[in-house]
């Protein structure tokens, strides 16, 4: 084979020094752009132009590094959702960090598959593990594993917790050998990835039972017993309790002691869905809220969310590993054997404890973060985006035309502007919908602030979630000035309420 032949093949340049310098280039404008980020919108509509950019076919030819690069910052990068940005507080997303970005380039050049083998990369993510099991009280036999996002981790969960109760058996043979149908209990508030990871499991979205919930977002005890008994009587077999710390729409936590009570009274698996609140961990002020949290069978979390590591960084963790292995562990291995020593040791692999068999590094990602700012400032960071929502919630007190629906019990605080139209409660209800609709949608739209919305006990609510490290005062006001400033024009002119919103 010529020389020539070997360079049209790879995919690295005969010259590293223009690479290099196009590299350095784009890195110095990542950097601008972060040192920047708080003068650009959070959010802007995508030009319909700018869309039809990605609508092209199949590139035969290659193109320039360079006009690629500059693409990415005309078309892409000012059009992304902007959770990086400290104006952004919707749904519950972290900005991420520039050591996060650092450490990305580092496992981006490394890339490392770390499904299994033996590699440093694996002891790292066991580090995090190890660091985890410290953080929540967790014995030495725990395991932990990264996965994506919390949706895989609690689908972990609901599949370790049926693992549990149905025996090796339920691998081979599935849910259909099952003597008795299971069932899973968890608030009404829980997040929507739970009732999915029923269905994925193979027993349905009606087996999980919707616990109500108290005034403060917390789910009602004595609902939970009388449905686990009124199920036993029924010839069910109740199989797992999901506990919230922290739901996705108002940031309640569940009484997790009382549960895990609960739970061990009634011998079934308890997990909880800690998808960010369960990290409030790291801060001194809110970890006794999270009392009993140690007594849980597994937690799921993310490091995505309030740790602000770069997406995505998903974990679970399991208290008995052994229990968690026999989970996801291959039964016969032929080209995944094992060996004592070579590159098949290490036994068991991250591979044996969840779906993946190749994965990412997401362990270097969450190393660094947790490294470079230690745990103390992660929880102060933590701290802070409460206190900001204290902040907000006093300001929306403060204000005459708008009202509190669910207050700071963490970071998210629900509010709407008051409305007095409508002449029934139900038609009162629509309108208030309807015009607090139009203000999201006209804050969202200046690109001062991104709030999402939700509903509280029904009633529709415009929710700041802050989890951005970036957020200050000044984002808060500047939120409230928005509000104020569009809520006129969104209750005037109110047109007849349109029947969709009629519920
Ligand atoms: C975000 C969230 C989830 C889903 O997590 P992903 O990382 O998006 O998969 C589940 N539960 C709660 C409470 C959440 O906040």
């Amino acid at each position: 084979m010529h020389d020539s032949e070997q360079h049209a093949a790879t995919l690295d340049p005969s010259d590293w020094r223009e690479i290099r310098e196009q590299g350095h280039r784009m890195l110095d404008d990542m950097f601008d752009y972060l040192e920047g980020l708080r003068e650009r919108p959070v959010w802007q509509p995508t030009p319909d132009q700018v869309r039809q950019q990605f609508t092209e076919s199949l590139p035969r030819q290659p193109g320039s590094l360079a006009q690629a690069h500059q693409t990415f910052m005309q078309s892409i990068l000012p059009y992304a959702a902007g959770n990086a940005h400290p104006g952004f507080m919707g749904w519950v997303q972290g900005g991420g960090s520039p050591v996060g970005m650092l450490a990305e380039m580092l496992t981006a050049g490394l890339n490392a598959n770390v499904g299994g083998r033996d590699q440093v990369p694996l002891a790292v993510e066991k580090q995090i593990t190890q660091w985890m099991r410290e953080l929540f009280g967790f014995p030495e036999q725990a395991s932990g594993v990264f996965v994506t996002g919390a949706s895989t981790a609690n689908l972990i969960g609901v599949l370790v917790a049926r693992r549990k109760i149905l025996g090796a058996a339920v691998r081979t043979h599935g849910v259909q050998a099952a003597a008795h149908h299971l069932t899973a209990y968890a608030s009404t508030a829980t997040h929507g990835c739970v009732k999915r990871a029923m269905d994925i499991a193979g027993l349905g979205e009606e087996a999980l039972r919707s616990i109500p919930i108290n005034a403060d977002g917390a789910m009602h005890l004595p609902s939970l017993e009388a449905q686990i008994a009124a199920d036993r009587a029924a010839g069910l077999q109740p199989f797992i309790i999901i506990g919230n710390a922290g739901t996705v729409d108002r940031g309640a936590i569940d009484d997790l002691s009382a549960i895990a009570d609960i739970a061990q009274r009634e011998n079934i698996f308890f997990h909880i869905d800690g998808a960010f609140g369960a990290l409030a961990m790291l801060a001194p002020d809110l970890a006794p809220r999270l009392a009993g949290i140690a007594r849980a069978d597994s937690i799921a979390f993310d490091f995505h969310k309030w740790t602000q590591v770069q997406y995505d960084a998903g974990f679970v963790l399991v208290k008995d590993g052994a229990l968690h292995l026999s989970t996801f562990e291959a039964q016969e291995k032929t080209y995944l054997e094992r060996a004592e020593r070579g590159m098949a040791a290490g036994s068991p692999w991250p591979c044996d404890l969840g779906p993946d068999l190749s994965r990412g590094f997401r362990a270097l990602k969450t190393w660094f973060t947790f490294k470079v700012y230690g745990t103390e400032k992660l929880g102060q960071m933590i701290s802070h985006s409460c206190a900001l929502a204290r902040y907000l919630q006093q300001r929306i007190e403060a204000e005459p035309t708008l009202e509190v629906l669910a207050p700071a019990s963490l970071n998210i605080v629900c509010f709407r502007l008051r409305c007095s139209a409508g002449n029934s409660a139900e038609n009162s209800e629509a309108i208030s919908e309807a015009v607090n609709r139009r203000l999201l949608l006209a804050i969202q739209e200046s690109g001062i602030a991104a709030p999402s919305s939700t509903k509280i006990h029904g009633r529709f609510a415009i929710r700041a979630a802050l989890f951005n490290h970036r957020s200050t005062v000044e984002n808060i006001d500047a939120l409230l000035d928005a509000v104020l400033k569009f809520s006129s024009a969104a209750s005037a002119t109110m047109p007849a309420v349109p029947s969709s919103v009629k519920k």
